[in-house]
């Protein structure tokens, strides 16, 4: 097995990567939170995910990836601060939380499958919703108190992070001191908190507060940051392979979920721990909600640019780069779209389906070593336009097979394409012989099948039976 290298936050170093357990990787990324439309620079955090469990596939591994959907606890500021952002939205919208979480997670949902994203693979096609794991998160926090590494206050049951100090624990994966980590935050902390860094498990006592559930410790709500470690451990184990999130999360969101889960269990809860940088606008501003109007993916559809052209400009730049946003950055990607689409288009049924060219492998093989490099994404797409230009160089377009691999990666799904221009450019009565052999083959009708199958054949066509219908190639 070829071996495959990622930067892990926790060393500070890129380091081959090895499952806990041969060929399985347990991989937990986090979700949005969904109270607004989700960005462009969160989408490319998204993308990141897909490429990354992408390039495991192809390295052979089965990957075992959740992700969640924070629809409760997220308050306007990461530590705690200010108001849930879900309630935050219903109050202004005059909407229920449920159905503002229920809408923008249908929105997410649309957006991560225009980009191509495969969803979560546990549960399988599945996001895990914060309010649908409120039992594992309560049976969590009692495993922390029990621990002695929590305890409860009239305004909340809180980490304690002085006592997890004590240990030399905290700010392991920023390299921060408490005071630097905090420092930026405007602490609004309740009186009863032993500490100001002490951060929230569960939260009492707020009778405002819409959403609410019973707890050993009285009616509340759970803290933003135990979601993840309750609903990582439940479907993954007490120790994960990957963990993923962007940069921003080192800080506060990740200290802390370590902090609970390690506190809980006694073991490691990650070994590699993976961020990936912003998505910047020209000025060099991080599009973020705080900044106001932020584009998302409609406004890419509204300048007619292709959701696949946002996903190759995403592939495009190393995933620990921040990337400059800008429509005509996305335009240039899609020039390279274009043109990687128009070579699939060329490729006829009959080379489509027979072995690659000698020479095509070694090419593959540079796509594969520049993934496998920290995911050289910039590397290996260069890698894919020279695989083609060559291909026309030599005039030999024999490097399907080799293309499949790599697009396994690139998810530009250019098989379809392939097979939709190749089944376009049908003579009408043609055409009319396919649509019947499609109907008789709904019906079952396997004699009018294969009876249409001949007829097809002896007007000099190969046929072929795929989940979109029968595809057609002129033999010759
Ligand atoms: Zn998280």
């Amino acid at each position: 097995m070829r071996p495959f290298f990622i930067y892990n936050t926790l060393s500070r170093k890129v380091e081959e990567f090895i499952p806990l357990k041969p060929g399985v990787v347990t991989y937990y990324s986090c979700g949005p939170t969904v109270y607004l439309p989700q960005h462009l620079g969160n989408m490319r955090s998204y993308l990141f995910t897909d490429t990354l469990k992408r390039t495991l596939r192809l390295n052979g591994y089965e990957v075992r990836h959740v992700m969640n959907i924070t629809d409760v606890g997220h308050m306007t500021s990461d530590q705690d601060g200010g108001e849930d952002k879900i309630e935050k939205t219903a109050r202004a919208e005059g909407r229920s939380p449920k159905e503002v979480a229920d809408y923008y997670t249908g929105l997410f949902i649309r957006n991560i499958e225009l980009l191509r994203i495969e969803k979560p693979t546990v549960p399988p096609g599945q996001f895990c919703r914060a309010t649908e794991h409120v039992p594992d998160m309560i049976a969590l926090i009692g495993r922390i108190l029990d621990r002695g590494y929590a305890y409860v206050a009239p305004s909340g049951v809180y980490f304690d992070v002085e006592k997890w100090r004590g240990a030399n624990r905290m700010g392991r994966l920023s390299r921060q001191s408490l005071e630097e980590q905090f420092s930026e935050q405007r602490l609004e902390h309740a009186s009863d908190k032993r500490s100001k860094h002490d951060f929230a498990l569960w939260v009492l006592n707020q009778p405002h507060h819409l959403m609410q559930w019973d707890s050993p410790w009285g009616r509340g709500y759970p803290g933003w940051h135990i979601e993840c470690s309750a609903m990582s451990m439940k479907y993954l184990g007490e120790t994960l392979d990957i963990h993923s999130g962007g940069l921003d999360h080192v800080p506060i969101h990740h200290e802390n979920e370590i902090a609970q889960s390690e506190s809980a269990t006694g073991k490691p809860f990650v070994r590699y721990f993976v961020h990936n940088a912003f998505l910047v606008g020209m000025e060099g501003v991080k599009i973020s909600k705080s900044a106001g109007r932020f584009p998302v993916l409609a406004d890419l559809a509204a300048a007619g640019i292709d959701p696949m052209a946002f996903r190759l400009f995403c592939f495009g730049a190393k995933y620990r780069s921040e990337l400059a946003f800008s429509l005509d950055a996305v335009r240039a990607a899609q020039t390279n779209l274009d043109y990687i689409r128009e070579f699939a288009r060329g490729v006829p049924e009959s080379i489509a389906h027979s072995p690659d060219s000698d020479w095509v492998e070694s090419w593959f093989d540079r796509f594969h070593e520049a993934v496998n490099n920290d995911l050289n994404t910039p590397q290996a797409l260069a890698v894919v336009l020279d695989l083609i230009g060559e291909a026309y160089r030599r005039g030999d377009k024999r490097i399907w097979n080799a293309m499949r691999r790599i697009d396994t990666v690139l998810g530009l799904d250019l098989e379809s394409v392939r097979q939709q221009a190749a089944s376009a450019i049908l003579p009408p009565e043609i055409e009319s012989l396919r649509a019947q052999r499609d109907e008789a083959r709904k019906r079952k009708d396997f004699a009018r099948s294969d009876a249409l199958r001949s007829e097809l054949q002896s007007r000099g066509y190969e046929v072929r039976d795929t989940p979109q219908g029968t595809l057609l190639h002129r033999r010759g």
